[in-house]
């Protein structure tokens, strides 16, 4: 019997697999572009995912993730920032 596959991105918090949520603001584009008139269009860093397009959430409860933390996670946020690695 083969092993699970490790999923390359592991929560922050709780060390589940996160799956990877598309911006629906810029639709994973990273930036919007915005029509300042006169034919001129902007883009602009998107400040719903910092430019990320999207972002790597937690696939465990909320609850779970909350009450779960990892030794050492107590203060990381739910999701994987890449902050502490993979
Ligand atoms: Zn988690
Ligand atoms: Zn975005």
């Amino acid at each position: 019997m083969r092993e699970a596959e490790t999923p390359d991105t592991l929560c922050d918090r709780c060390g589940a697999a996160c799956e990877w949520a598309g911006c629906h603001m810029c639709d994973g584009e990273g930036e919007r572009e915005f029509d300042i008139g006169n034919g001129v269009i902007e883009s602009y860093e998107c400040d719903m995912c910092d430019g990320d397009g999207g972002e790597w959430r937690c696939t465990a409860t909320a609850r779970y993730c909350r009450d779960n933390p990892l030794p050492g996670r107590e203060g990381a946020s739910q999701g994987h920032s890449g902050e502490y690695g993979r």
